[in-house]
């Protein structure tokens, strides 16, 4: 992500507040590092890997109500009697176990499963729910945003629970399918590769997305507006920018040198770890930018028709190689995440200005850190 500056503070006091709550409670056996880094989880449960999601997603914009279901295949790694799910200011109407109607209850922002699975055996979840989206608290407040002319949403580091039910932690990564229903007007621009988009002919279309790697559930991110497509490539990878009519043209400028980008970083960093790689610009106060995988989320600040904001594009595609593939297992090393993804703005600018402008953009960066 890239934050706005007054939000800077606010965000590592936040974090550092996460820190504190750590215990060593369900720790790993293969996990030797000290116990401060490791988070505590209320449920205990760790029995138990999530494979997939289906994500089934019906989005009235003009009532701000949604409702859908979402089908988790999951490996029982120990016997299994419940299975907890994060779900918080949304209605549970029904939850199945293998397509079988299941027990369970909701309370305090958990969806906790009744189940009897044999430790070594899959089995499907699914969960059907509605209402209207409620953002998480200060200093955050994200999750699914409705806006006038958008509605898309920000999950880092904990809101996916905000608009779907998932396993919401950041160290079961899944691949992630989604099935997006929305007003035919609109275009819908999320994760993986977009395989059709079916008119329903009752004034909604649904648009279909299919994951091809893992990935955590804060970048998952459905993006929604009356966008008109710039596409690009990089060899054979695809990439799909989503961008209002009236940014067409200065997105034409800023986005350029996106493929020259890929490029760069696949050389230094490895291939590109991903099926395809896009931008979808809003209006957004939280961040920035974000970095959902393999669609990052642009602010509107950062179509100008000039390349200003260049640096910002280059930092959220160098979180699709690390934060995003290469991944922390809590937010305890989110360094790992923004550390490489700042380091790569200094990269870009040793390649289009020079190693004297690179040491100069780290030397007023880091000025600029105390400044804040
Ligand atoms: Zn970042």
């Amino acid at each position: 992500m890239k934050h706005t500056a007054i939000l800077l503070a606010a965000i590592f006091l936040a974090l550092a507040v996460c820190a504190g709550a750590e215990t060593t409670a369900s720790r790993k056996p293969w996990d030797t590092r000290p116990a401060r880094n490791f988070e505590a989880r209320a449920d205990s449960l760790t029995g138990f890997d999530v494979q997939s999601y289906d994500l089934t997603l019906n989005i009235n914009h003009a009532a701000q109500q949604i409702s859908g279901n979402v089908i988790a295949t999951v490996l029982a790694e120990e016997n299994l009697s419940s299975i907890p799910y994060n779900l918080v200011g949304l209605t549970v109407s029904e939850v199945l176990v293998n397509n079988e109607p299941a027990s369970y209850s909701h309370t305090n922002g958990i969806i906790n499963i009744s189940l009897n699975i044999p430790a070594g055996q899959t089995f499907t979840t699914q969960v059907f729910y509605s209402g209207t989206p409620q953002l998480s608290p200060n200093v955050y407040h994200i999750g699914m945003i409705f806006n006038p002319n958008t509605v898309f949403t920000i999950s880092d580091p904990d809101a996916a629970r905000y608009w779907w039910p998932c396993y919401d932690h950041p160290w079961d990564k899944a691949i992630v399918h989604l099935r997006v229903t929305l007003r035919s007007d609109w275009k819908v621009a999320a994760n993986g590769i977009r395989d059709a988009i079916v008119d329903n002919g009752d004034g909604t279309s649904t648009t279909f997305w299919t994951g091809q790697n893992p990935m955590t559930t804060y970048l998952v991110c459905v993006t929604c507006g009356p966008y008109v497509e710039i596409t690009q490539n990089y060899g054979d990878l695809p990439i799909q920018n989503f961008v209002m009519q009236n940014q067409y043209n200065n997105a034409l400028v800023d986005l350029a040198n996106l493929p020259a980008m890929i490029d760069y970083f696949s050389q230094i960093f490895g291939p590109y770890p991903f099926e395809k790689y896009g931008n979808a610009v809003v209006a957004m106060s939280t961040y920035g930018a974000m970095e959902h995988q393999t669609m990052t989320t642009l602010g509107n600040y950062i179509i100008t028709g000039t390349g200003a904001y260049e640096l910002v594009i280059a930092h959220e595609l160098a979180h699709q190689w690390f934060g995003d593939a290469v991944s922390f297992l809590t937010f305890a090393d989110v360094w790992l995440s923004e550390g490489f993804a700042t380091y790569s703005e200094h990269l870009w600018t040793d390649k289009t200005q020079g190693w004297q402008a690179a040491c100069d953009y780290v030397a007023s960066s880091y000025h600029q850190y105390y400044i804040n």
